[in-house]
């Protein structure tokens, strides 16, 4: 229809010409422009040209109770409509809000019992810092400042998010606050040396862990951050006791503990929370956005222990409070998708289904271990990598400009699907209302976009 296709070219152009995306490459942007998308539904989405594609990112790990919720709609609209802003900051409050943070503590592990409310992950995790130096001033001990990150995490793009952030791409012509956040190597069990076994590969990363803080000096250190699992590093599941044992050494030097669950909470592994449940560890505090609405609206949270609270929300003798804030912490619409976000979850046991079907998805996706490129699947439930690579046996990998990561989801896209290219991998973290079926059609449509992406490669003399 002319005025769809009107539509289309209009959105284009506007689109190429004005708006900057996030973590885009304008070299060839500029040539092939945007694929618009105009509607979505469960767990899939429609472009300009009504050619449909099923998800296979959830937006960008995020719409976990899928597309096109009715409730969410109606939840949002009767909330603005009830009152759709005030600002939260001293003695006022709205009822999402509240409701959300109480709800958020009853579902948070161990003595979680705190919220703060921010826009997203990156905002969630500037906030720990603050808090963190706050809490540790207030105690008398204001040397202790220092951040331990890892290679491979992810925690955001604020200067702060960045500076903890250990992907070594997204440094290049940053300037990391290098006196602040230290970084120890990734606890990647695919790239450990040939012959290693995984409990030494494990002890020797806690080891590195401990022995950063002795090098900083345990005075001067005054948080871990980490990501139960390494998301947009590479789908990084770090080797089995390597949660609890890091933590011992962050309880060993009062250094806290902050799990990075902007990705695996709300139902992404099976569960709310993944510290505890998953991985048996019940942190200082978790950081979550995302999910959290489903990405309907914007919303973040720290979340923290009832220790931190009571150190933080005394004042000191000169009068001194934890000064921090945004105009939209606890912004009322937000909150109350994240609330109705939660009921549906709850209500159609999405956590369940996500250990059935999630199960189901991570046993059919290692059956591509047998296709020639694919050297590692890797990952648990809805949140999984395949690892590209030339030489199985060597794990050596493909040229970059070979673009691997890009040619098969260019390959899937045009059969329908959408993954994500990640360097030379593929990441995979879908809505969480897949069905066997669905499973089915992604890992069929993997298996022929990586093949047509090998010839390709071959065809192209890589
Ligand atoms: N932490 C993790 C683990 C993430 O994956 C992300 C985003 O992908 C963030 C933090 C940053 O969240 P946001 O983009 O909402 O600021």
């Amino acid at each position: 229809n002319v005025s769809a296709q009107l539509e289309k070219q209009e959105i284009w152009h506007k689109d190429r010409d004005h708006f900057m995306h996030p973590w885009t490459d304008f070299s060839t942007f500029k040539e092939s422009g945007s694929m618009v998308f105009r509607q979505a539904d469960g767990v899939s989405l429609q472009d300009a040209d009504g050619k449909r594609y099923l998800d296979g990112i959830g937006g960008l790990w995020c719409v976990n109770i899928g597309y096109g919720r009715d409730e969410i709609a109606e939840a949002v609209a009767a909330q603005i409509r009830d009152i759709p802003y005030f600002s939260t900051f001293g003695h006022h409050t709205t009822a999402p809000a509240a409701r959300l943070a109480a709800k958020l503590a009853d579902l948070a592990p161990g003595d979680l019992n705190h919220v703060f409310y921010g826009c997203g992950g990156s905002v969630a995790n500037d906030t720990a810092v603050r808090m963190i130096h706050f809490y540790f001033n207030q105690l008398g001990k204001p040397s202790k400042k220092q951040i331990i990150s890892r290679k491979d995490g992810y925690h955001g793009s604020t200067y702060m998010a960045m500076s903890i952030t250990g992907v070594e791409v997204d440094h290049i012509g940053f300037d990391i606050e290098r006196q602040l956040v230290h970084h120890i190597s990734s606890p990647n069990p695919y790239r450990r040396p040939e012959g290693q076994s995984l409990e030494a590969f494990c002890d020797e990363k806690v080891q590195e862990l401990e022995d950063k803080i002795l090098e900083r000096g345990p005075d001067n250190v005054a948080a871990f951050f980490a990501e139960p699992i390494l998301g947009a590093g590479g789908v990084i599941v770090p080797p089995e006791g390597y949660h609890r044992k890091t933590l011992a050494v962050c309880r060993k030097y009062d250094v806290l503990y902050v799990s990075d669950e902007v990705v695996t909470a709300f139902g992404r592994l099976g569960h709310m929370f993944a510290s505890e449940d998953e991985f048996g560890i019940v942190p200082d505090i978790i950081t979550c956005a995302k999910g959290l609405t489903s990405g309907y609206l914007p919303l973040g949270a720290t979340i923290f222990s009832d220790r931190i609270y009571e150190v933080i929300s005394e004042p000191q003798a000169d009068g001194a409070i934890f000064t921090h804030g945004f105009t939209y912490s606890g912004h009322p619409v937000s909150c109350a998708a994240g609330l109705k976000n939660i009921e549906i979850m709850e209500r159609e046991n999405l956590c369940d289904h996500v250990k059935d079907v999630g199960a189901y998805f991570e046993e059919r996706l290692h059956e591509l271990e047998d296709l020639q490129i694919v050297g590692d699947v890797r990952g648990r439930k809805f949140m999984m990598c395949l690892e590209n690579v030339a030489d199985k046996a060597t794990r050596e990998l493909i040229a970059p400009d070979a673009k691997v990561g890009n040619r098969i989801a260019d390959e899937c896209q045009k059969r329908g699907l959408i993954v994500r290219p990640l360097a030379h991998m593929n990441i995979l973290s879908p809505t969480l209302i897949l069905s066997r079926e669905h499973v089915d059609f992604v890992v069929a449509t993997l298996r022929e976009s990586i093949e047509a992406a090998t010839e390709s490669l071959k065809a192209d003399g890589y």
